[in-house]
């Protein structure tokens, strides 16, 4: 870690030149501000059963009573999590050390009585890494604590905000064992030279405001890093491996190369100046991480990945998952709406515009590979392919402004991971478009640079003027488009925009089997209830489809013969002995229903899409196909 403070060397110091700070400012404004921070500490030397031990002190409430919060939900997360069920001991004292009353609100909320003399509360945070078969909090939004070995801090999991004062400014605090050392792309303030023989050491760190606390994971762990700098770009690739498999000077490589493209493929832009990439791999035993990706924050990433994968297969996911969180410095980081920017951590609003935020980052994250010759074209089409296919697995006739605005509830919810498939394509025909516009001189990226210049970090817009802005900077066939297929929920035609850059999209059949196409099998056994389910896959097969077979439905019997989970597999041999034209009835249970369809055996096929360069193409597409895919 970068420690660019060296001259100050002790926390008296600190408090002195703190309160030299204080003074001057205070001295010419007639209205006093508040401007003393919330001082938070974090003990990670002294664990108390797996638990981190954290105080905060604050002073001049002017309340009764005043009510303390962890977040129940944190940006980049589409679910609740609700960090306060991970506070145990909570106590709130006054000056003399007397504890005061404090009546907990619900799982994120603590109300705390007599507060005008509140000096602070302590508690104990519990982690999420050991315990995930009990909750939903992915790993890479939650906390690792083991105690002398490695600490993952998302901050906002121990520490939380008074009220209504998430502007106020905190100075943290965060005592480690002396071997354990911060990876993070926070810049550390007053390093304190470590006493000969001292086992810990305290790291301090300065926030303006909550939302810069709680955007700035650290983690701590025996130092396993490099930093190679990229144009204006430093970045950190820190790595814990805990059976020392990965080291990150062999990651570096590969890292650089790709951030490197990144940075090529967008030029110009305004954006952080040190990234960090915190890589946690996991044991993946019962009592460590089991979610695998990563969250994205403004000037870094928390990526988990099982310990036990090859060197090639973990410089390929960290190529996919790396790529698509650093392309976020551009959205939602310069690009956001007021939804983000004052981002409630208890009672979230959610923006209309995820198709923006992870559809057009996830979009990028395919487009540079091709932009800058790291994959081939027939690669390139390939992936837009596999886009479209998984989209299908989704509903496609729900509007991707209701879905956005609505994530949090069940429904809405249930399609979320669509934002990586159709959102993607969506910012795919934007590109289409523009590129067909403007001759190929402008695409997608020209836009989003567009509304970065306009907008940027500080400023957020308004949910409902993006479309305008839109319209304003690009074409009103963009607009159109986002009408039609974003806010209003028709399905996309991919084969007209495709058509657009020279392309043929076609949907073939071609020959299957009867219960499988290639990988897929259109069954499965239900460990639950030892029955034959089928799968969405009927939805490919013809065969089945004629038959009157839907997703879910219960296979009993087939002719004369009953099938079950221990005879599943005899399904494919008795298959291979039907002939087309044969008699055959399936014996099906559907909503508690016995039902029973009569058919005939077909050739089985299943559609299959493809997309192929039209040998017919005109120049016009043909052009705009080079400037799509930079030939
Ligand atoms: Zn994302």
């Amino acid at each position: 870690m970068l420690r660019q403070i060296n001259v100050i060397r002790t926390f008296v110091l600190y408090s002195i030149l703190l309160h030299f700070i204080v003074g001057c400012k205070s001295v010419e404004p007639v209205i006093k501000l508040d401007t003393t921070p919330v001082i938070a500490s974090m003990d990670l030397v002294n664990i108390i059963e797996d638990k981190v031990p954290v105080e905060l002190k604050i002073s001049n409430i002017s309340t009764d009573t005043i009510s303390y919060y962890l977040p129940k939900i944190v940006p980049g997360t589409y679910q609740n999590n609700d960090y306060g069920k991970y506070i145990e001991q909570f106590k709130a004292f006054d000056k003399e050390g007397n504890e005061l009353k404090v009546e907990k609100l619900d799982n994120n909320r603590w109300k705390i009585g007599n507060s005008k003399s509140l000096n602070k509360i302590t508690y104990l945070v519990n982690d999420t890494f050991d315990i995930e078969e009990t909750h939903e909090v992915f790993s890479a939004t939650g906390t690792n604590i083991a105690q002398n070995e490695n600490f993952i801090l998302n901050l906002y999991a121990f520490v939380g905000y008074f009220g209504n004062m998430k502007e106020k400014k905190y100075n943290l605090f965060i005592k480690h064992p002396i071997d354990l050392e911060a990876s993070t792309s926070l810049t550390e303030y007053l390093p304190k030279e470590p006493l000969a023989g001292a086992i810990y050491d305290t790291d301090v760190f300065i926030f303006k405001r909550y939302a810069d606390l709680a955007d700035s994971p650290i983690m701590y762990s025996v130092p396993d890093r490099v930093t190679f700098t990229i144009n204006d770009i430093e970045v950190l690739l820190s790595v814990y491996s805990p059976n020392k498999v990965h080291r990150a000077a062999q990651l570096m490589p590969q890292m650089e190369r790709m951030i490197r493209a990144q940075k090529n493929f967008l030029g110009y832009i305004d954006t952080t100046k040190k990234y960090s990439v915190l890589l946690y791999l996991s044991s993946a035993k019962s009592n460590d991480a089991k979610g695998f990706g990563a969250l994205e924050h403004n000037t870094s990433t928390v990526v988990v990945l099982p310990e036990s994968i090859p060197l090639k297969l973990l410089n390929e996911s960290l190529t996919d998952i790396v790529s698509h969180e650093f392309f976020h410095i551009v959205t939602p980081l310069n690009i956001h709406s007021e939804e983000i920017h004052h981002f409630d951590y208890n009672n979230a609003k959610m923006s209309k515009h995820l198709w923006l935020y992870e559809g057009t980052v996830e979009y990028f994250s395919l487009l540079f590979q091709i932009n800058q010759a790291l994959i081939t074209k027939e690669e390139f089409f390939e992936r837009i392919l596999e886009k479209i296919n998984n989209s299908k697995n989704f509903d496609d006739t729900l509007s991707f402004t209701e879905m956005s605005e609505n994530i949090l509830q069940e429904h809405y919810n249930e399609n979320y991971a669509n934002v990586y498939e159709k959102g993607a394509l969506i910012s795919m025909c934007i590109d289409i478009i523009m590129r067909e516009k403007s001759s190929g001189a402008y695409g997608i990226l020209d836009l989003v640079k567009g509304l970065s210049g306009r907008f940027g970090s500080e400023t957020p817009f308004k949910d409902e003027e993006l479309l305008g802005i839109i319209e304003e900077i690009s074409f009103t066939e963009v607009t159109d488009f986002l009408n039609a297929h974003v806010v209003n929920n028709i399905p996309i035609d991919y084969g007209f925009y495709l058509k657009k850059v020279g392309l043929i999209y076609n949907t073939v059949e071609v020959p299957s089997g009867y219960f499988i196409y290639e990988q897929e099998p259109f069954i499965k056994g239900s460990e639950a209830t030892k029955k034959v389910v089928f799968t969405e896959g009927v939805e490919r097969s013809n065969f089945l489809r004629k038959a009157g077979i839907r997703k879910n439905d219960i296979l009993l019997g087939i002719n004369e013969k009953k099938y079950t989970i221990k005879n599943i597999y005899d399904l494919f041999s008795d298959s291979n002995k039907w002939n087309v034209g044969d008699d055959i009835l399936f014996i099906i249970e559907r909503n508690n229903q016995i039902l029973r369809f009569n058919s005939k055996v077909i050739t089985p096929t299943v559609e299959k899409i493809m997309l192929e360069e039209n040998p017919n193409a005109t120049s016009q597409q043909i052009d705009n196909l080079k400037s799509w895919v930079n030939d």
